[in-house]
């Protein structure tokens, strides 16, 4: 997610979700905790987040990582599949020191642990270690996750994967200091989009409070990850929503605002496509539309599709159907051809969403 720039990357799972399944019982914690605490003193740990790393997977992940090393684990590597770039807003978390470029990750830790992936798919190129590790730790909230790991501590209805990363933490033994909760923060924030988002519960605060007990910065972190952003990204987010389309009969009358930013788009402005990730929350604003979406492209014929729901519609089932993954409200995947044939494809799959709902 996104949103990485600018607010919500994973709106999180919405509240009384029937299919929604339990988190993490007793057992699963259990077996968690022990896969720590009974590695070797030198043993190889290897953390991974999802590709395109937004504030919860890379926040979640470096942040568990400061608390490992708290705990002694001296051999610990980050890492992410892709190219090994960090979008700016997010460049500055404490534990960046942690990350290596996938093509230096151990290949056979003693333990992987993934962060905010829901299926393996979202691990590229590094897939691999769920193998070759000793022992697979998923920590995960999507509703969508497919328990990949032998140790699964998925919560669909944890607001961020941060939730998870503290509870195993403090289950640990580990003390929360400045630099792990600012990397927790700045992940519960991303996902509940500055605690706007309906999975921001009682327990979301209490989280939040002892994060800011330990005397971080809300104001400070808020500004650089989600409220500054270079002029020529102001200025290329104006012609981008100048070119929205709203489509009031689609999504059966529920509304679809859509718009695209090509790769020439960016070369004009002299932007990193990370920029782009801030959009979707411009678009969503239309009142006429349930449903929003922005295509982004990655290659000549491939895009990055973000969509947003404010509840009619369950965007994760168009994005599965289309190859994709995520959230109720909040979900994603990768088109192929021109923009018409993308956006012609997610009206097709919203009907059905609709239909089959
Ligand atoms: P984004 O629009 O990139 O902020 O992503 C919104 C949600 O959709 C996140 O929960 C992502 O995990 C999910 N998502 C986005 N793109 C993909 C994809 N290509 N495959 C699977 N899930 C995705
Ligand atoms: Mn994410
Ligand atoms: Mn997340």
């Amino acid at each position: 997610m996104t949103g990485v720039a600018a607010g919500p990357a994973d709106t999180g799972p919405a509240v009384a979700l029937p299919a929604v399944g339990p988190g993490p019982g007793e057992a699963d914690w259990a077996a968690a905790v022990a896969a720590v605490r009974g590695l070797p003193a030198d043993a190889r740990v290897l953390l991974i987040c999802h590709v395109n790393p937004d504030g919860d997977a890379l926040g979640s992940m470096l942040g568990f990582g400061l608390g490992l090393r708290q705990l002694g684990v001296r051999r610990l590597q980050a890492t992410f599949p892709g190219p090994p770039e960090v979008p700016e807003p997010i460049r500055g978390l404490p534990g960046m020191d942690l990350l290596v470029p996938e093509a230096d990750a151990d290949p056979a830790p003693e333990l992987v642990v993934c962060f905010d992936a829901a299926s393996e798919s979202r691990l590229g190129g590094l897939v691999d270690r769920l193998e070759t590790a000793g022992a697979a730790l998923v920590l995960d909230h999507h509703a969508s996750n497919t328990r990949f790991g032998g140790i699964n501590l998925v919560d669909p209805r944890a607001a961020a994967t941060s939730v998870l990363a503290e509870e195993l933490l403090t289950r640990l033994g580990v003390t929360l200091d400045a630099a792990i909760a600012e990397c927790l923060y700045v992940a519960l924030t991303t996902d509940t989009g500055s605690f706007r988002f309906e999975a921001t519960t009682p327990a979301v605060h209490e989280l939040a409070a002892r994060l800011l007990a330990t005397g971080i910065r809300p104001g400070d972190i808020s500004r650089r990850v989600f409220d500054t952003r270079p002029f020529g990204a102001v200025r290329l987010f104006g012609e981008v929503l100048c070119r929205a389309r709203l489509e009031p009969l689609a999504a059966g009358g529920h509304g679809l605002v859509w718009t695209y930013a090509t790769l020439d788009d960016l070369a004009r402005h002299d932007q990193r496509p990370y920029v782009l990730e801030a959009l979707i929350d411009s678009v969503r604003c239309t009142a006429e539309a349930d449903v929003s979406c922005v295509v982004k492209q990655v290659r000549p014929a491939e895009w990055a599709v973000s969509m947003r729901s404010k509840g009619a519609v369950d965007v994760s089932r168009v994005a599965v159907a289309l190859g994709g993954g995520g959230h109720r409200l909040a979900a994603g995947f990768t088109g192929r051809g021109t923009v018409e044939d993308v956006v012609a494809g997610i009206r097709t799959e919203l009907d059905k969403a609709l239909i089959e709902a």
